[in-house]
């Protein structure tokens, strides 16, 4: 019988130890499922978030992995004392949910939807006004990975002329894929509405800074749900401030939740999200949970193992 510790804040057990226990069974795993506190030497697997009671692993001799309930792992990937493989996040749920939150700010810039919304004033305003059809806006997508890929897949589908940047080379079809440096440079260089859906990484931190945003195209709009350390905030505060940047909806912030007094929240030129674009889904995420544990136990290669040096 194998110990699963479920290490994600209380309030939510009740939304997952169903779905768990559910998916354990399916998978053909004879488990029990365990809360804080419980002996660590007795605990084979960890359900973990950041939020949760486990952040020091030195105890947990017999764990064989620790599975991040989170798709983002920048708060686990460095911690000294996780020495067992870590897995993050890849779910329907998630992946679902950022397509959605993204397609749906991508139309609003791209209908101008807010500039309608505040002007219902009685005045006819159609010349100049009619939107281009998607064919003739060009999106950018950072981060071709499970969030990334899917939103440029959709965001294509629609007709938008997408480009995609990542670290690796990419082939996506209907995406112009493109990587490394001379890479960013072409696509922030084409971004009339630029998403970004990269992970949190040294290499990632501050890549919109006030260099790169004076690459976009004047009046751009940003989206961000990726992380808040994608962006250096005073640059971007700059460059909303002169007009190179038209508007930026932000999903994740450097300081979650965001303090009231952050300029951000007053800004006229900005929209604020309370990291709601993409939430793990129990049902679903339960399935992989599982299917990476049976993974584990029967020797096979596990679902989306974090690369700890690449950090993510
Ligand atoms: P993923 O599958 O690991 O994809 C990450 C993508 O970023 C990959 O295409 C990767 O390139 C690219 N990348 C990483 N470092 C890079 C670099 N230095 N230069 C260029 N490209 C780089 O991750 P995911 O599942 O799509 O999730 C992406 C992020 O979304 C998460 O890390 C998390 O921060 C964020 N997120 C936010 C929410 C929310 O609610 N707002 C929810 C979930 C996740 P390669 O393909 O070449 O490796």
């Amino acid at each position: 019988m194998l110990t699963v510790l479920f290490a994600d804040r209380t309030q939510n057990w009740p939304a997952y130890e169903g779905a768990l226990t559910a998916a354990l069974a399916e998978a053909g795993l004879a488990a029990r499922l365990v809360l804080p506190p419980v002996d660590p030497g007795s605990v084979d697997y960890i359900v973990y978030s950041p939020r949760g009671p486990v952040q020091d692993f030195t105890a947990y001799t017999r764990t064989k992995a620790v599975l991040s309930l989170w798709a983002g792992v920048e708060r686990v990937v460095g911690n000294p004392t996780l020495t067992q493989p870590l897995c993050r996040m890849v779910d329907q749920g998630l992946e679902r949910g950022m397509v959605e939150w993204v397609t749906g700010h991508v139309l609003r810039a791209h209908l101008n939807i807010d500039f309608f919304l505040s002007h219902q004033d009685g005045i006819w305003r159609q010349a100049g006004h009619v939107p281009p059809l998607a064919q003739d806006r060009s999106v950018v997508v950072l981060g071709l990975g499970a969030l990334g890929g899917a939103c440029a897949t959709t965001l294509a589908a629609l007709g938008f002329k997408v480009t995609g940047w990542s670290r690796t080379p990419k082939t996506l079809p209907g995406i112009t894929c493109l990587a490394g440096a001379e890479g960013l440079r072409e696509a922030l260089s084409r971004a009339e509405i630029l998403v970004t859906v990269l992970p949190n990484t040294p290499e990632t931190t501050d890549l919109l800074n006030a260099t790169t945003l004076a690459l976009l195209p004047r009046g751009a709009v940003i989206l961000n749900p990726g992380r808040g350390t994608l962006i250096d905030d005073a640059a971007l505060l700059a460059a909303l401030e002169t007009g190179q940047i038209g508007h930026a909806t932000l999903d994740v912030f450097r300081v979650e939740p965001l303090p009231p007094e952050h300029p951000y929240w007053a800004h006229p030129k900005v929209t604020v999200t309370p990291h709601i674009a993409a939430e793990t889904r129990p049902a679903s995420a339960a399935r992989v949970i599982a299917e990476n544990i049976r993974r584990f136990e029967a020797g096979e290669v596990p679902l989306h193992l974090v690369d700890r040096a690449r950090g993510y």
